[in-house]
């Protein structure tokens, strides 16, 4: 597992690509359905699970073909992450395009992988499986939780 020295990082425009992925926790809240609301233009995250999300792991089983696969997957980028006001505010991507600093629990600040489960912050053991859900009626799975 890679690590680099994020306290020295301001924006994201100065991580490099190879450290891109290292600021994801794992958490698999992005992975969640989200429901819009067509008259506020609001988007809600629900607890149903993509379907390609390890729920355990809390990480997609297809990464690499994420969005051949689940055109509904949203990347994250630079440019977008802060249109993305679903995403959880633990999320690093968030926090430091919005100049916050990581949590302490991050593991690129000394946390170790696993902790975001362990601290319930993750969607393990919350998480709604596709298969299981109504997916005709999203909107019931709404949740504030995250
Ligand atoms: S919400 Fe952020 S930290 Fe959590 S899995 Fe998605 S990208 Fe990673
Ligand atoms: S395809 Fe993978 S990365 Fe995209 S939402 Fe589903 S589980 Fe998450």
């Amino acid at each position: 597992m890679g690590w680099f020295n994020v306290e020295s990082i301001h924006t994201l425009d100065e991580i490099s690509l190879d450290q891109w992925d290292l600021l994801c926790d794992g958490c698999g809240i992005c992975c969640l359905y989200k429901v819009n609301d067509e008259h506020t233009s609001s988007t809600y995250l629900t607890r149903v699970a993509c379907r390609y999300l390890d729920m355990e792991q809390c990480t997609c089983r297809l990464y690499a073909q994420r969005q051949t696969y689940m055109p509904t997957c949203v990347k994250i980028t630079r440019k977008n992450v802060l249109e993305l006001d679903w995403l959880p505010e633990t999320c690093a991507y968030r926090r430091i395009a919005e100049n916050k600093p990581l949590p302490w629990w991050h593991p690129l600040r000394g946390g170790r992988r696993g902790l975001v489960h362990e601290l319930g912050i993750s969607v393990r053991h919350m998480a709604v499986a596709e298969k299981h859900a109504d997916m005709n009626n999203l909107a019931r799975y709404i949740t504030e939780n995250w």
